[in-house]
């Protein structure tokens, strides 16, 4: 935090050592979705030992704490505490220690921010109101976020509104970057089966090859976004995964192609969905193929509230310095499943600098590490936005 001129609460400083030990923790047992039975014992046991009421249960794994004090208004804070699929390459001594698990998106600094905040909220309470920490399972793919409003979240844990964040390490350390409207992007996945019929490599009028077939349709799908959505307009359309054939002489049934599209407006969904299908439908047709597809709608954009950014603006400037704020960055087109908790409640989502370098590994690379001076940076916005908000 060398040269960065910020008001970190310093009761929060005096225990960065103590979240960092928690933080490393977590970080060398992760748990991928719905399984995250350590972190989340470990996060019910921290918070009961700060004094919370902790209800565990939603969404398997989820757990929820809430300290009252005073009559003023509640609001919900959300961390995330899944890991991902991956197998780590980094050799500190904290390093991962479950096989082809890690906390590579930094859901391990995410836990620990919002237990620093606890413990520093409930020993000063100087707040008049009530607060409902939120730590969720399986923000990676599987919707933990979606499942916890499914089950009731905010009937159990009614709120005004609900804030969250995500580190952000290609941000230098003690940035935040935050907008109103859309942060991130939608996000679906499609499959589409090009159906042929097989036959000799040698004879390929006797077949119908569905690898040309398939070729074709992964060319056109190109120009949904060149030439079908408005200039105007952002989306994605990615090929990820393209399966046919196990030899060199004989032309397969079937090719398989997977893939993911990003976008900020339904309308726009509307039209990647149509395309994509009437792409694959006119092709296969026009070649005497057959086809299937299957189009999986995936989180919704992550949009933020106009009021509730305001104030988180005002929190994060005091905290940070109103030169730390990115107050206009580009929506980034990867996609967070808090997107469920904003599209029931008003809030703001927003990004946190923890750069080390220039050059820091990226969110998912198997070499990113959590970096720890950011525990107290991340503590302090989480404390200080709640005694802004929650007055009497
Ligand atoms: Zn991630
Ligand atoms: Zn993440």
């Amino acid at each position: 935090m060398q040269g960065v001129m910020m008001n970190i609460k310093n009761e929060i400083k005096n225990f960065h050592e103590e979240m960092t030990t928690w933080r490393r923790d977590i970080h060398a047992h992760p748990e991928t979705a719905f399984e995250e039975v350590r972190t989340s014992a470990f996060v019910a046991e921290k918070l009961e030992e700060f004094g919370y009421m902790v209800h565990q249960g939603l969404a398997g794994t989820g757990v929820v704490g809430t300290l009252s004090t005073g009559n003023g208004p509640t609001i919900g804070l959300r961390a995330d505490m899944d890991a991902l699929h991956m197998q780590e390459t980094n050799n500190h001594n904290y390093k991962s220690i479950n096989d082809g698990k890690m906390h590579a998106c930094g859901h391990d600094g995410h836990t620990t921010m919002l237990l620093g905040a606890a413990k520093y909220l409930a020993e000063t309470k100087r707040f008049s109101g009530t607060i409902h920490l939120i730590f969720q399972p399986a923000e990676e793919n599987e919707g933990g976020g979606k499942r916890m409003v499914e089950e009731g979240l905010f009937e159990k844990f009614p709120v005004e509104a609900v804030y969250g964040l995500h580190n952000w390490p290609s941000l230098p350390l003690g940035k935040i970057a935050v907008r109103e409207g859309p942060m991130m992007a939608a996000y679906d996945r499609f499959d589409i089966i090009v159906k042929g019929r097989g036959a000799h490599a040698a004879m390929p009028n006797q077949g119908v090859d569905p690898i040309v077939i398939a070729s074709q349709v992964i060319m056109a799908l190109q120009t949904i976004t060149s030439r079908t959505l408005s200039p105007l307009d952002s989306g994605v359309v990615t090929v990820t995964q393209i399966h046919s054939g196990d030899t060199y002489n004989v032309i397969p049934e079937k090719a398989h192609i997977g893939g993911t599209t990003r976008w900020f407006k339904e309308e726009v969904q509307d039209q990647i969905k149509s395309s994509i299908e009437r792409i694959v439908k006119n092709i296969c047709q026009a070649h005497n193929a057959d086809y299937e597809l299957d189009y999986m709608t995936g989180y919704p954009p992550t949009v933020n509230h106009k009021e509730q950014t305001e104030l988180a603006i005002q929190t994060a400037g005091k905290v940070l310095g109103e030169e730390n704020l990115i107050l206009d960055p580009d929506p980034t087109m990867g996609a967070e499943d808090f997107s469920y908790m904003l599209k029931e409640k008003p809030g703001c989502y927003l990004f946190l600098g923890t750069a080390r370098t220039d050059n820091d590994p990226t969110l998912h690379n198997p070499g990113y590490d959590f970096n720890d001076d950011a525990l107290p940076i991340g503590a302090s916005y989480w404390a200080q936005l709640v005694e802004d908000q929650l007055k009497d």
